[in-house]
């Protein structure tokens, strides 16, 4: 690996934009850099805010639309009525790292054959490294347009959650609050005029039922940005960035690193993910540059709040293992208040202070201190109870 890496950036470097074959008849500018960025959300920004502290101005570009940044795992709390849009946004050149640039154009074409990439303008970025972290949209086409206080949960899977600690968690909150929870339904037609939503069966489609509905919450299947769609040379089968789940790296364009809800792992697609991911990527950047060996530390952390009332939340973190890995080592299968401030008032910070500024790798480092505390503490309560 580390030799083929050498070679690589070492045959990427005697690329001069002048070998680079001309892609447009367009008059459009060519731009070249060491590292391309391509996406300015919560994955790009904090990989870039990463890599801009150890390089040059020039080295690094950002290719991102749009003029505002969104903090997205705040909706939940706009949803509920606990935040406004307002509050969770911020104008993007005040996210994106000083020590970068800032191209405000789409990446129409990714051309990793050539270490390249189309813009929507007609202009090209040449890149020695590229960092993917394009997110999903939603699929609003995945479905059709077309009682009393009880609330039902219809799921399409046969599960509630991936793991099984938290699933009957989960299974205990709903039934504490009355919700009454579907498996193996799709959403397939909403007729809002009848207040009507129409479920087809997953393992047989032919098989509808119809539920009224006073108020309906939906949450819309994802698909790719279009520029993903169309470079499928980078995809997986199931069109999301082809990398290695513990490298981050490209399966097959070894300059080529994705990380967020873009790339190909098989963990859940959070912004907590993105904190321990966006470390891997900068670190195994620097080891490609450096000539070292790509390093398989990412382990598929990921924490999904589950907000269980308007004062109460169930942090359930795990990995690729499908266990649990919480950073408080204390009832983890509960919902609590003072997690739910958490989420509210400390991630934000966290989020827009630490994570866009590349200076937060995750929990982990919390999370060993809280372990230590918590096996010292057991460890007494063990010695006070033998006495
Ligand atoms: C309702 C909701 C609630 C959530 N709650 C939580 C939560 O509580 N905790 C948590 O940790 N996570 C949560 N998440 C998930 C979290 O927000 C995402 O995992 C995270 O934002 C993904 O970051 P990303 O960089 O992959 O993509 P994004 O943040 O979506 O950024 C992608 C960027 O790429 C740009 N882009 C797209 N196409 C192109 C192109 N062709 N060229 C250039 N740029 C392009 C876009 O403009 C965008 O700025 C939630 C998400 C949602 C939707």
């Amino acid at each position: 690996m580390q030799k083929h890496m050498t070679s690589l950036v070492s045959k990427i470097r005697f690329y001069s934009s002048k070998n680079l074959p001309m892609v447009s008849k367009l008059s459009h500018t060519e731009h070249c850099c060491k590292i391309l960025v391509v996406g300015g959300g919560c994955g790009g920004c904090s990989v870039a805010a990463r890599l801009a502290k150890v390089l040059y101005k020039h080295d690094i570009i950002i290719v991102e639309p749009r003029d505002v940044h969104v903090f997205k795992p705040a909706f939940t709390l706009i949803g509920a009525g606990i935040s406004q849009l307002r509050d969770v946004t911020r104008p993007m050149l005040q996210v994106l790292p000083d020590n970068a640039i800032w191209v405000k154009d789409s990446v129409e074409h990714f051309c990793p054959a050539d270490n390249m990439v189309i813009l929507e303008s007609g202009a090209t970025v040449e890149y020695e490294f590229m960092v993917i972290s394009v997110g999903l949209e939603p699929n609003f086409n995945g479905r059709k347009q077309l009682n009393d206080v009880t609330i039902v949960y219809a799921n399409a899977n046969d599960s509630l959650f991936p793991v099984d600690l938290y699933e009957d968690a989960v299974h205990r909150i709903a039934e504490k609050l009355n919700v009454c929870v579907q498996f193996g339904v799709n959403l397939v037609k909403i007729i809002p005029e009848n207040n009507k939503a129409i479920f087809a069966c997953t393992s047989a489609p032919e098989n509808t039922t119809c539920l009224k509905y006073s108020f309906l919450h939906v949450s819309t299947p994802m698909k790719p940005p279009k520029a993903l769609k169309k470079s499928k040379d980078i995809l997986d089968n199931r069109k999301f960035v082809d990398v290695d789940e513990r490298t981050l790296q490209h399966r097959k364009f070894m300059n080529v690193f994705a990380l967020g809800d873009c790339a190909s792992l098989p963990t859940s697609k959070t912004a907590s993910a993105i904190s321990v991911q966006s470390y891997v990527v900068f670190k195994n950047i620097m080891n490609a540059m450096e000539g070292n060996d790509i390093e398989p530390i990412y382990d598929g952390y990921t924490a999904s709040p589950i907000f269980t009332g308007y004062d109460s939340l169930m942090l359930a973190e795990f990995d690729y293992s499908k266990e649990p890995k919480p950073t408080f080592p204390f009832n983890i299968d509960k919902d609590k208040a003072w997690l739910f401030h958490l989420q509210c008032k400390v991630m934000p910070h966290i989020y827009w202070n630490h994570m866009l500024k590349g200076t937060w790798d995750g929990p982990e480092k919390f999370r060993k201190i809280f372990r230590l505390e918590f096996l010292k503490r057991r460890k007494e309560d063990a010695y006070l109870g033998c006495k």
